[in-house]
Parts: structure tokens; sequence; C-alpha cells
């Protein structure tokens, strides 16, 4: 229809309102097809350690090439995989494509690779054991994983649903609490968690783009921040646009950050061009 009202005026329109017309049953039913017919692609984002501005490892983030509605984000189809419970063979999927891949990278040992969990996998009796056999067919050691978890996931978790991530991280993975702050977080119950890093949420940086920065922001960071530290736990934040945020977050004592500012997430071809240690 474009075409036939001539020029390009409709080929700006709002992708998501376009998004929004997609059949949500029929992306759903198609799900099981698409990852037997090898739709889904990974593109990777790279972690940079503040301190020296270098590339700390890569996080891993899933799409759908999809054969009519071609390219479409997590957001319109986790949850759907997560609903009919495709996220266990899709998020094996995506662990052991991810960790192969980022083997491939450097010279000098893999890359780390952030692999992100949905709740249903979180609660699937396979995690640790399907964990451990990608770890050992690509061998990598465990430590070059990271398994990236929001804490609105374990939320209500009691002991006997944390013990699979204990046991991930008393092998050496990982384990960062994605999207941090954006939950009801009790904050006593960082002490119960095998969690090895805050990812601290985009809300967060949202308010240090600002000349001057929101104080309370600020404040919020700082105090995030030192007791994460005295934690044991290292701080990541996310939605880094740009310089001014960099430089701020890097003052307020943030280990590591990800966000457009360093590099928007891109194919593993553009990655290893751009990113990978040493080619
Ligand atoms: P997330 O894990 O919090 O990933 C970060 C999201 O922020 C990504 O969106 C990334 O593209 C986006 N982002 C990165 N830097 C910036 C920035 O500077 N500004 C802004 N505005 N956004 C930035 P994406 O790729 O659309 O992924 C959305 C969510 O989908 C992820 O959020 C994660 O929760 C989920 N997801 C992605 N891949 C997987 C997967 O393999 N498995 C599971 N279970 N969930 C996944
Ligand atoms: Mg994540
Ligand atoms: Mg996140
Ligand atoms: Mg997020």
């Amino acid at each position: 229809r474009a075409k036939d009202a001539g020029g390009n005026r409709y080929e700006v329109a709002d992708p998501d309102s376009d998004a929004r017309a997609i059949d949500r049953h029929s992306l759903t039913n198609h799900l099981p097809a698409a990852l037997e017919r090898d739709e889904f692609f990974l593109e990777y984002q790279p972690l940079i350690r503040m301190s020296d501005g270098k590339v700390d490892g890569a996080e891993a983030l899933v799409r759908w090439k999809h054969p009519v509605h071609g390219r479409l984000g997590p957001d319109r189809f986790i949850p759907l995989a997560e609903h009919t419970g495709l996220i266990v063979p899709l998020g094996r999927w995506v662990l052991e494509q991810a960790v192969r891949q980022t083997c491939t990278w450097a010279s000098g040992g893999p890359l780390r690779v952030n692999v992100n969990l949905s709740p249903r996998q979180l609660h699937h009796p396979d995690l640790v054991p399907d964990t451990i056999a990608v770890l050992e067919a690509v061998g990598v050691e465990p430590s070059s994983l990271c398994l990236e978890v929001t804490e609105s996931a374990l939320i209500g978790a009691d002991e006997d649903e944390l013990k699979p991530l204990w046991q991930l991280a008393e092998l050496g993975v990982d384990i960062a609490l994605d999207d941090f702050g954006t939950g009801y977080s009790n904050l006593a119950n960082l002490r119960k968690l095998p969690a090895t890093t805050l990812k601290l949420d985009r809300s967060f940086t949202q308010g240090l783009q600002r000349h001057p920065a929101d104080p309370v922001d600020v404040t919020f960071v700082e105090g995030i921040v030192s007791l994460a530290h005295a934690l044991g736990l290292a701080v990541t934040v996310e939605g880094v646009e740009t310089e001014h945020q960099a430089d701020q977050l890097r003052d307020l004592g943030c280990d590591t950050a990800q966000g457009w500012y360093y590099a928007r997430p891109a194919s593993a071809a553009e990655f290893a061009r751009d990113w990978a240690p040493n080619g």
C-alpha cells in the first residue's frame, strides 16, 4: 500500500503500532517451528569496564527473524515463549549458542558472556545439568558465564527454589540481578541470594542525563553502589547513552557499564570486528 500511495510517506510509521497488529496467537503458534527452522539469532552488546574502558564481556540478546513480520525484539516473543514453556528449549539454544560464539572470539581465553534467564527456566529441573553440559561440551570455565535473573523472578522464592542458582554459583558461574531497583526488592534479601553482580536498571541512569543530574538519583546510585560493594557485589549500569552519564557513573563507583554510548547490540560478526580482543 505504501507504494500505491506514492512516495515513502508510510514507511516512517511507528514500528510498534505495526507490531501491535501482529496476532499474538499466531506468533505463539509459530514459536516451535521457528526454533526448528533456526529463525532465532543473537546479538551481542559489550560490557565495558569503567576503570579502563576495555571490554569485559558481552550480553547475548535474542531476536527473531520472522519470515513475514521481519525482525522481532525479545519483548515481543519472550513473554509468549515463557507462557507456553518454549522458553526452556529456546533458552537452552541461547545458552549454547552464546557460549560457543564468545569462545571463538578471544585468543587469550573466552570472552565472558552474560545470558538472560527467565523465571520458567529458573524453576526448570534441568537448569543445572543443562548448564553444566553446555560448559563441558564447549570446554569453558564456569567463570566465563554470567546468568542474569531479574529480582522480580526471585521475589518470594524459597530456599529450595534458590538451590539451583546456589549450585551454579558454587561451580563458579556468576549470577547478576538484572533490572535491579525496579522490583519491590527487599534489600535484606540480597544476603540470601547467590548474586555476584547488581545490574542497576536504566531508570536510574536516566536521571543522570540532566545537567545538573537529579540529586535524588545521584543519592540512590551512591547508596546502592556502597551497599553492593559492602556485600561484595559488583555493580553494572544499564542504558548508558551519553558521555556525561558515563563520567558520573564512573565517579560514583560503578564497575561496569553497558549502553548505546559504547555500542548498540550487534551481530556476532560486527562484535568480533569491533570488540573481540585480538580478533
Ligand atoms: P535486559 O536483559 O535488561 O537487556 C537490556 C536491554 O536494554 C536490551 O533490550 C538492550 O538492547 C537495551 N539497551 C541496551 N543499551 C541501551 C541504551 O543505552 N538505551 C536503551 N534505551 N536501551 C538499551 P532488548 O534486546 O530489546 O531486550 C529486552 C529484554 O528481553 C532484555 O532486557 C531481557 O530481559 C529479555 N531478553 C533478551 N534476550 C533474552 C534471552 O535470550 N532470554 C530471555 N529469557 N530473555 C531475554
Ligand atoms: Mg539482561
Ligand atoms: Mg537489564
Ligand atoms: Mg532492562
